[in-house]
């Protein structure tokens, strides 16, 4: 008898399981909207140019492969955080960030989940809002806190359900820890205005509750990467302490590079420094220290000037492909082919999603028919359409409705 002869299968993952149905369909009109990964006008993965750039500058460095620090490249590290709460952030100029590289944006939320399960000593309870990016759950049991979750969308209006948002969070315990996607909330595309943002950070104020901000997407939402860290700062100028997470994945398509930070706001250098101890002791019996590649990649485009400016005009760039998706859906959908249904959400929506309202009835027609696949909550990947598929997505959504 096998050692693992009682280990039940798990359940395949839900993302992973479209790809693969996808793959298997080789029906020329197929289209893959599951996966959350930038897709260019042809439908085909994107090296920026500003990474083959800083590849090359690399290669020409003929840097060696030794181990990086526990936290990481401290340039990288630096830039990072500077990128992230502005250059003229007060702690930051304070030295009183504590930042470490992480695995991309999943390793930053692992390694802030352990810190807050260690260290955080109001409540080991977690918020993350209804819907999530379904990694948060398992993610944040695993380092050892509790989830629960806040009112967000609204299915009625496909937007932002605001009064749940307010009440779920002035109804949580004082000192809980609440999680927040910085911009572009993933599954839904939906995020407060900036009006909101000020209520929210008045809420987290009077109920001491703890921000974890999740930016996996800063520039990728507005093409802005000023305008996208607005919540963040914002946070971080009301005096609050805030945790962060940052994935450099989409903003500089480095998915499969691995490059992120997690970062923690403290109140000056020697509690900085107590900190950073303590994020070493949780990095290191983890996997010892980052891989080094990608964030000499990320390193070399945000120290360099001229790189740096190429970068934000791919970033924006890809920000406005997809923002001219939207466009084009809602003018399919709203004129072209007058489909039943409140159609103004897809153009409201924002960053690399949009929940379209279609029910798992309707997706798995869409599948089933129409060779289109995205996940059964009716999410679809934005950058999944381009000049060649978007009428037939239309066209197939609108059959799919009526
Ligand atoms: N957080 C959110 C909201 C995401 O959508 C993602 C990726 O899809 C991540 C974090 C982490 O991605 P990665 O680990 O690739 O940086």
């Amino acid at each position: 008898l096998s050692m693992w002869s009682a280990v039940p299968a798990g359940p395949p993952d839900p993302i992973l399981g479209i790809s693969e149905a996808f793959k298997a369909d080789k029906d020329p009109r197929r289209i893959n909207l599951g996966v959350g990964a930038y897709r260019d006008e042809n439908g085909k993965p994107y090296v920026l140019n500003a990474v083959k750039k800083a590849e090359e500058k690399i290669t020409a460095a003929k840097l060696d492969k030794e181990y990086l620090p526990i936290t990481g490249l401290a340039g990288f590290t630096n830039n990072a955080a500077k990128l992230a709460y502005g250059a003229n952030s007060v702690p930051r100029n304070q030295n009183a960030i504590a930042v470490t590289q992480s695995i991309s944006g999943t390793g930053a939320l692992r390694i802030g989940g352990a810190f807050l399960a260690r260290h955080y000593p109001h409540s080991k309870t977690i918020y993350v809002p209804s819907p999530t990016w379904g990694n948060h759950i398992p993610l944040f049991k695993d380092s050892g806190l509790e989830v629960k979750f806040y009112r967000y969308f609204d299915k009625k209006t496909v937007g932002l359900d605001f009064e749940g948002l307010k009440e779920d969070l002035k109804n949580a315990p004082e000192g809980a820890i609440v999680l927040l996607h910085a911009c572009a909330h993933n599954p839904t595309g939906v995020d407060p205005t900036q009006s909101q943002w000020k209520e929210i950070s008045n809420i987290v104020a009077e109920k001491k509750l703890f921000p974890f901000f999740d930016m996996a997407y800063q520039g990728f939402a507005s093409g802005s990467t000023d305008y996208d860290a607005f919540a963040v700062r914002y946070f971080v100028s009301q005096g609050h302490q805030i945790a962060l997470s940052q994935s450099f994945a989409k903003n500089m398509g480095l998915y499969g590079e691995r490059v992120g930070a997690f970062s923690l706001t403290t109140a000056d250098e020697e509690e900085r420094k107590r900190v950073d101890s303590q994020l070493k002791i949780i990095v290191r019996p983890m996997y010892s220290n980052p891989p080094l590649h990608g964030a000499h990649i990320a390193n070399t485009i945000l120290s360099d000037p001229e790189l740096y400016k190429e970068w934000e005009g791919e970033v924006k760039g890809m920000a406005d492909r997809i923002i001219n998706m939207r466009e084009r859906l809602y003018q399919l959908l709203n004129k072209e082919f007058q489909t039943p249904g409140e159609w103004s959400h897809v153009k409201s929506q924002i960053g690399m999603f949009s929940f379209t309202g279609l029910n798992t009835e309707q997706c798995k027609a869409l599948a089933e028919k129409a060779h289109i696949y995205m996940t059964m909550d009716g999410r679809i990947s934005m950058a999944g359409l381009n000049g060649s598929n978007i009428e037939y997505f239309a066209q197939s959504v609108d059959a799919a409705v009526r």
